[in-house]
């Protein structure tokens, strides 16, 4: 495929802006079909079927709840790890934590998992728990807007409508591609993709390609394909600070005691989780163990950069934490390569065979591969979910992101979110918050069944005062120490970040503290108009 007007499958509702950039849409790899027609009603609806979605799912079930249905735009669950198949692409969080704590995998090949590893985890989890008859494929979420009289969730998707009395969303934080608003992107006459839609049908062989962007994406794409292409033109904007990666096989040995007896990956587990909360002391601002973390760092880069220039050029000036630590061993070594160059400027301009950057120099390209992140703040998601007042949960934002431990929002009754402000991590696994929420929106509804209601909504006070204990919780932190990060919105706000210990959102999420919310009963009209359905 070379460029053309393709939108991505990972935007919701709207097409890409720019038309040139050429995305493989991942979906294809069909193991799906979209199932029968949508039902009228289901009691749970749950968006997505990645890591969350799934996980809901599977929950869902084991807790007996079969009046549900998942929407999935693609053709198959998986979500992040379905979508980035780009070279390289391997978790950065050791595997026997990126899972779910009731689906050890006692086969994992390596401490860090490869993307084909984890989706294929993701498809057995699917398989194994049966949900698969629950969710709808090749179904997109167009627009979700609550109907106060009828007390229930009107969804309009791309194969009909339907309605739910809860909705779920697992949309994913890292799924809507972030695309650079480049003067003259759409000029460009080679290929151009996004690291997320990466395109398998074009080979790289020998060409010069740039990749923008050196983030956790771009520092495993370029080690990749550095051996393979021309030349390799690398635009930093902001040097990352990264740390050696420990990370082996697990041998064969270590396989069967995992399988055979199960305490002992669960043991592993537990090391590899309270070994990452430690870093949340570094982050809070013990500087001892962020100096040592920081000096790792640099050592790290002074052992494998010894040209004193380029070393300059990777040398992060903030501290280290306030964006993502990167792990990496090969990533330094490919840029000291012949066939590799290191870009600080940006670029300016991007003509019919390259782009030019802001030292006036041309660089000539047969591809540009965006690797510049997600819309993580501004999900496109936002923008189609509307609540009781007829505003969507993007302009509920506009001057911050809120949700109840990042879960439940002010007007939006029956709404949960999955990996919503405030539950992003910079230190441990993601998996563990999900599995907190998963928890806690089971506890929400066995109280809206123990209280007979119809809905429940957070009361706004409790919401507030949350927001405002998390802003508070953040002050002094290294996620708010003064650099550009995706955990900070378009206010430069950090509404992203889970600001302390793991375990303490855990203990929060443990029972659903029915007191912060305001119940209704089903109101007379809404049993009418039922009834007359
Ligand atoms: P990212 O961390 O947001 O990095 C995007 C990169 O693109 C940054 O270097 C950014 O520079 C640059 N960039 C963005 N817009 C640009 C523009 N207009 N011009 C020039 N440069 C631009 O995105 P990502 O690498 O895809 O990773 C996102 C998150 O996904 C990670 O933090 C991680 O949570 C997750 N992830 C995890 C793994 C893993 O587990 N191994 C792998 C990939 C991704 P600035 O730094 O200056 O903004």
């Amino acid at each position: 495929m070379g460029s053309a007007a393709v939108s991505t499958s990972t935007e919701v509702g709207s097409p890409l802006t720019v038309a040139t950039v050429a995305t493989v849409d991942a979906s294809r790899r069909r193991s799906g079909g979209p199932g029968p027609a949508l039902p009228e009603h289901r009691r749970v609806v749950v968006v997505g079927a990645g890591f969350g979605g799934l996980g809901m799912a599977i929950r869902l079930l084991q807790r007996g709840v079969r009046d549900f249905m998942v929407l999935e735009k693609a053709h198959d669950v998986g979500g992040t790890w379905r979508d980035n198949t780009y070279p390289g692409c391997q978790c950065d969080v050791a595997s026997n934590m990126y899972s779910f704590s009731f689906a050890p995998n006692p086969g994992w090949s390596r401490s860090f998992a490869l993307q084909g590893e984890i989706w294929e985890y993701l498809r057995g989890c699917a398989d194994r728990f049966g949900v698969r008859p629950f969710i709808r494929f090749g179904t997109e979420l167009l627009s979700a807007r609550w109907d106060d009289q009828g007390q229930k969730w009107h969804l309009r998707t791309s194969r009909g409508e339907l309605t739910a009395d809860v909705l779920v969303s697992g949309h994913g934080g890292l799924s809507a591609p972030s695309v650079p608003d480049l003067p003259g992107l759409e000029k460009f006459e080679g290929t151009v993709f996004h690291s997320a839609a990466w395109n398998h049908e074009h080979d790289l062989s020998g060409e010069r390609v740039a990749v923008v962007g050196t983030g956790a994406s771009a520092i495993q794409i370029i080690p990749s394909i550095q051996p393979s292409v021309r030349q390799l033109v690398v635009f930093q904007r902001t040097p990352p600070w990264v740390v050696p990666r420990l990370d082996f096989a697990f041998s064969e040995r270590k396989k069967l005691v995992f399988r055979t007896v199960p305490f002992a990956q669960k043991v592993d587990r537990l090391r590899l989780y309270l070994f990452r909360e430690l870093v949340v002391l570094a982050m809070r601002g013990n500087t001892k163990i962020r100096g040592a973390i920081q000096k790792a760092a640099s050592l790290h880069l002074e052992h494998q950069v010894t040209d004193t220039a380029l070393r300059a050029k990777l040398t992060p000036r903030y501290e280290i934490g306030c964006k993502r630590i990167l792990l990496s061993n090969d990533y330094y070594p490919a840029l000291t390569q012949r066939n590799v160059k290191l870009v600080t400027h940006g670029i300016t301009e991007v003509r019919e065979n390259g782009v030019v950057s802001s030292d006036g120099t041309f660089h000539e390209l047969d591809t540009l591969v965006l690797a510049t992140g997600f819309k993580v703040t501004d999900h496109p998601i936002t923008r189609i979910i509307v609540g009781r007042d007829g505003r969507s949960l993007a302009e509920h934002w506009a001057g911050g992101a809120e949700a109840y431990l990042g879960t439940t929002v002010v007007d939006f009754p029956n709404f949960f979110l999955l990996t919503g402000p405030y539950t992003g991590l910079g230190h441990n696994s993601i998996v563990f918050m999900l599995e907190s929420q998963f928890e806690y929106i089971l506890g929400a509804l066995d109280a809206l069944g123990e209280r007979r209601a119809a809905t429940l909504e957070v009361r706004p006070h409790v919401a507030h005062a949350f927001g405002e204990e998390m802003q508070a919780a953040l002050q002094g932190t290294v996620w708010n120490s003064g650099c550009a990060s995706w955990y900070l919105d378009a206010n430069g706000r950090n509404t992203s970040v889970w600001p302390t210990f793991t375990w303490r959102f855990r203990s929060r999420t443990r029972q659903f503290d029915a007191g912060a919310y305001a119940f209704e009963p089903r109101r007379v009209a809404a049993v009418q108009a039922q009834a007359a359905e």
